[in-house]
């Protein structure tokens, strides 16, 4: 296995909730490593931009209006793996399909509320860590 870096999202059902610290707990008991991270309020243009692979699906207004409706934590994170232990530790989309001890398991308020966005390959993860980060802001 490779070291692999990943891009998570805490979304913003769980900033107001001041979840951000019992979620990185999560990802640093799960082996990972936050490497860079910066709490942003994303505009709509920024949202609609970065989910544009979903621009068709019928939740995709709804999505970026959500997205946009409180602060978010942009993560590096990086570890062994990183892309698919990530999504191992967030758990399925639906919560109620996520398994126990997963992020949104614990903390999902809905399909759409559910807490965290972490990258779904390597392909899309450099993608978008580029989005949201310049090389000389990620500490390894
Ligand atoms: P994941 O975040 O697990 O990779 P997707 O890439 O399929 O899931 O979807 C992106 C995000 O869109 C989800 O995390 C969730 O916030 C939202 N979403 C997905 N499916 C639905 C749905 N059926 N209804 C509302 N929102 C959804
Ligand atoms: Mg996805």
């Amino acid at each position: 296995m490779a070291i692999e870096r990943t891009l998570s999202i805490i979304k913003p059902d769980a900033t107001r909730r001041n979840l951000t610290g019992k979620i990185n707990a999560l990802f640093e008991a799960g082996g990972l490593r936050i490497v860079a991270q910066r709490r942003i309020q994303l505009s709509r243009a920024q949202a609609e931009a970065f989910y544009a692979a979903h621009s068709a699906r019928p939740f995709f207004g709804s999505l970026c209006a959500f997205m946009t409706s409180g602060p978010v934590v942009v993560q590096v994170l990086e570890g062994e793996n990183a892309v698919a232990r990530n999504r191992e530790i967030m758990g399925a989309t639906d919560p109620a399909k996520a398994a126990d001890g997963t992020v949104r398991k614990q903390f999902a308020e809905s399909i759409e509320a559910n807490s965290a966005h972490g990258s779904d390959s390597l392909d899309n993860a450099k993608i978008e860590i580029a989005f949201f980060f310049a090389g000389v802001d990620i500490v390894g």
